[in-house]
């Protein structure tokens, strides 16, 4: 898949935080406060990358999780942009960005928040 083919399967918002490194508002993304058992999958190639059993209210305004699902198939990575010191989430498997993890997650879980756009998922109910 070229990025020609990747941004006639987006819409404009979706090609913008997939692959420009955008970011969607806060509380505007269609997960934000689903609780439905199933898995978040990378809206561009379908990659495995969050479980709802990971998912929490993150009172952010942005689907929250402790865990990628599957380790190997989320990559992390320095991101310096905006004047901020930031790390990085994209899918492993397409390069597409997904958001950002922070260190100020549930500490029983881990202490990580992965911070993931709506618009870069797409959910599979179980
Ligand atoms: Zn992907």
């Amino acid at each position: 898949m070229n990025e020609e083919e990747i941004k006639q399967r987006l819409t404009d918002e979706e090609y913008r935080v997939l692959r420009q490194q955008g970011t969607e508002a806060p509380f505007s993304g269609a997960y934000v406060d689903n609780h439905e058992q199933g898995v978040y999958r990378c809206k561009v190639c379908g990659n495995e990358l969050f479980s709802s059993d990971a998912k929490f209210d993150s009172g952010t305004g942005w689907p929250s999780f402790t865990d990628p699902a599957v380790a190997e198939n989320v990559g992390t990575r320095a991101d310096d942009s905006h004047g901020m010191s930031r790390t990085e989430v994209f899918c492993k498997h397409c390069g597409s960005h997904l958001g950002h993890v922070f260190d100020d997650g549930p500490k029983e879980a881990g202490g990580k928040r992965y911070c993931i756009n709506s618009v870069c998922l797409a959910f599979e109910k179980e």
